[in-house]
């Protein structure tokens, strides 16, 4: 008989020693289920737990200690706390030093019954803790760890760079390591190397077999970087495989409709615009037309910064669908937002023959029916609304071109699933948070990207300054007067804060009551019924208010040219995207404007975000600064990490490696465009576990 191959990886972590059935279902919890699973679950950090150093004095932070005990007793405090304290000598300190543990009092058990046995006088331990000045007092290393040194696992766990794993409840960082060291043991001869040979060296990465226990116990900071970058890499060449794979499958599909650029709407349009188009308007619809005639559906993301000029660029790109008698979508991410597109939209069309309707909360039955009727018919030809239009619910029978505005409000998955619901049409996504080439590899690897990279001419910048919040009024009160109109913005984040909400909303009698007193005032929040919302800010836009309190609502999109003033109260409370976008609703028109930040920076963030939007227009520095202070994962405001599936990789600083995996992806799949070759095999079975289910068809099959 053959035995069958040795499969350790596979073995469910139960079997480990120390671990069970119990335990094995708290390992489940964080996604571990087999010794492989656990391979892949990486440190959150590493401790540098070698001696500490005897000639620097034990001050704040992390010691690792190797001594005998001298003596050692419980203590009794308060009701509350039980304290154990052990003096301990230490070879190279002149005095023994005093280690603490506290623990809760428990009725049913002695909670220091281990102590008692094991940390008793004479016992030669290593102790891992921490000291804080406050603990000089009463003893001065508090102890997180100990291990005894004939302890056979302490090398796991002191006296060098130890790892931190992220753990659930009942778990210890001891018990996983241990089990992460005995999962390597019993695979080591298993871990075998999937990635091409010529791509390791020509990268210079270690391979697999050295790479996942440098990453789990480095033996030093340059071999934890060394495995770090090579897992890195490999799953950067997994998301650039992924992202390529399902751009070579859109482009494999076909279009049974064409488009013909026939001027009928576009030169009229063009004419009656009361502007020229920019050089980057110009290249961007070239771009986008050419993509549009392909014979295979289009997927284009437009990137331009608040302000250069996306929409007229979108509604081109519909006009050229309607010319060519189907229908067009534009949806965006408010409601607000969808009804501010729609008067855009109609102004810019004046009277063109083209149905346009909005759908919205504020549309009453009737109408909506009647809308709908019309879009079933197609004798509407565009229409603006929410992301629930594709919903379904909404039949537009000639729909071929669909764009979604402020796309970066929505994570890669949910970008990832949109072909489901439109398999044959043609998307233009449209973002405003530029970002650098590496991170659009990352993010948007599956896109071909068009980019906006000039503002229309004589766009007057808004002043931004941080000044005290009653010089910021009354300069708004100056600007109301002479008939100007003013923003004045509250930091809610979660607009179902009550607290917050009300706090506004105090705030917002107060203005109306004193600075504003004779000025028209009223206010806008994210709480309002959508009907209200929408009138409110079709009011404000009209000119039929001459001051608009506002939480973030308001946020993006919106267009008022007459609104020179923006107050951001709390602006340190606001991330520096959010402050950009917020800014970018001033300056829309021929006057001078202002945006007046009122702030408290306290933490040296908070100022150098402050500083950042006084300095800066430029939403390409602003993303850019605001990538360095926050990472990708909060500057781009979704969880793209998890979408994504980055761990050992940092898309800060490994942008030169997610170049490198991009190039090397795109040279396997023009070698063997399903990586069919036997020593991919496993390359390919990653790949499918990792995205397959989650992003939905990168079909291998
Ligand atoms: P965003 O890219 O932020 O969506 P918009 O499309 O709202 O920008 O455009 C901002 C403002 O600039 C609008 O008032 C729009 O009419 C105007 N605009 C767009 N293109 C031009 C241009 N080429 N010249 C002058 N003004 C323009
Ligand atoms: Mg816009």
């Amino acid at each position: 008989m053959i035995s069958p191959p040795a499969q350790a990886l596979a073995n469910s972590v139960q079997y480990l020693k120390g671990i069970g059935p119990k335990r094995a279902e708290l390992f489940a919890r964080l996604g571990i289920q087999t010794l492989g699973d656990l391979l892949d679950y990486l440190p959150r950090a590493w401790e540098d737990r070698r001696p500490t150093d005897p000639s620097r004095p034990i001050l704040e932070g992390a010691v690792a200690l190797r001594g005998r005990v001298t003596h050692a007793r419980e203590m009794r405090t308060g009701a509350r706390l039980l304290l154990y304290i052990a003096r301990l000598r230490v070879p190279g300190y002149p005095e023994d030093i005093e280690c603490s543990w506290f623990k809760r009092p428990n009725r049913r058990y002695d909670a220091f019954a281990t102590l008692k046995k094991e940390v008793v006088q004479g016992a030669d331990l290593w102790i891992v803790g921490s000291t804080e000045p406050s603990f000089l007092r009463i003893g001065k290393v508090q102890v997180h760890e100990y291990y005894r040194i004939d302890d056979p696992h302490a090398g796991l766990h002191v006296d060098r760079l130890v790892p931190i794993y992220p753990l659930t409840e009942g778990l210890s960082n001891r018990l996983m390591r241990e089990a992460v060291a005995s999962a390597l043991e019993e695979t080591s001869s298993e871990l075998r190397e999937y990635i091409p040979r010529e791509l390791l060296e020509k990268r210079e990465l270690l391979a697999l077999p050295q790479a996942v226990p440098a990453i789990h116990f480095p033996r030093s900071a340059a071999e934890l970087e060394e495995g770090r970058r090579r897992l890195a890499y490999e799953e950067l060449l997994l998301l650039e495989l992924a992202w390529l794979i399902k751009r070579r499958q859109m482009r494999g599909i076909g279009k049974d409709y064409g488009y013909e650029v026939r001027r009928t709407l576009l030169t009229p349009m063009k004419d009656q615009l009361g502007f020229e188009f920019t050089h980057a308007q110009k290249r961007a619809i070239n771009e986008i037309f050419d993509d549009l005639r392909a014979p295979r559906p289009m997927t284009r993301l437009l990137q331009g910064d608040v302000g250069s000029g996306k929409t007229v660029v979108a509604l081109s790109a519909l006009l050229l669908a309607v010319e060519n008698g189907y229908q067009g979508a534009f949806m965006a991410p408010t409601e607000i937002l969808a009804e501010q597109h729609f008067w855009t939209i109609r102004r810019f069309l004046k009277d063109l023959p083209v149905g346009v309707e909005v759908l919205s909360s504020r549309v009453g039955a009737a109408r909506r029916k009647k809308i709908l009727a019309g879009l079933s018919s197609g004798d509407i030809s565009l229409v603006v609304g929410t992301h629930s239009l594709l919903e379904g619910g909404v039949s537009i029978p000639k729909l071929k071109l669909a764009v979604i505005d402020e796309q970066h409000r929505f994570g890669v998955r949910q970008r990832a699933t949109l072909r489901q619901k439109g398999p044959s049409i043609d998307l233009l996504l449209m973002t405003a948070t530029p970002i650098p080439r590496t991170l659009s590899l990352a993010l948007y690897g599956d896109l071909d990207v068009s980019t906006l990279d000039e503002m229309p001419p004589g766009r007057r910048y808004p002043t931004t300054r941080h000044v005290p919040e009653q010089e910021a009024l009354e300069a708004a009160r100056r600007e109301a007067l002479a008939g100007r109109q003013v923003y004045v913005v509250y930091p809610i984040i979660e607009e179902s804060n009550t607290l917050e909400l009300k706090a506004a909303i105090a705030e917002y009698e107060r203005l109306r009551a004193g600075v504003f007193q004779g000025l028209r005032t009223t206010i806008v929040h994210g709480r309002m019924p959508g009907a209200q919302k929408v009138r409110t800010m079709e009011e404000f836009s009209q000119g039929r208010w001459d001051v608009l309190v506002a939480t973030p609502v308001i946020e993006v999109g919106v267009d008022v040219p007459n609104a020179t003033v923006m107050i951001i109260q709390n602006a340190e409370r606001f991330g520096l995207a959010s402050l950009h976008q917020l800014r970018g609703r001033i300056g829309r028109g021929t006057e001078k404007s202002y945006c007046f930040l009122v702030a408290d920076p306290m933490t040296p963030e908070a100022r150098r975000r402050v500083a950042t939007l006084c300095e800066t227009n430029d939403g390409f520095r602003i993303s850019e600064e605001d990538l360095q202070l926050r990472g990708p994962g909060a500057a781009l405001g979704v969880e793209q990490h998890g979408d994504l599936c980055l761990r050992a990789a940092d898309l800060k600083k490994d942008a030169a490696l997610l170049t490198d995996a991009r190039a090397d992806a795109s040279a396997l799949l023009d070698e063997d465009p399903s990586l069919r070759r036997k020593e991919l095999a496993q390359l390919r079975s990653r790949l499918r576990a990792r995205y397959e289910r989650k992003w939905h068809s990168i079909d291998l099959a």
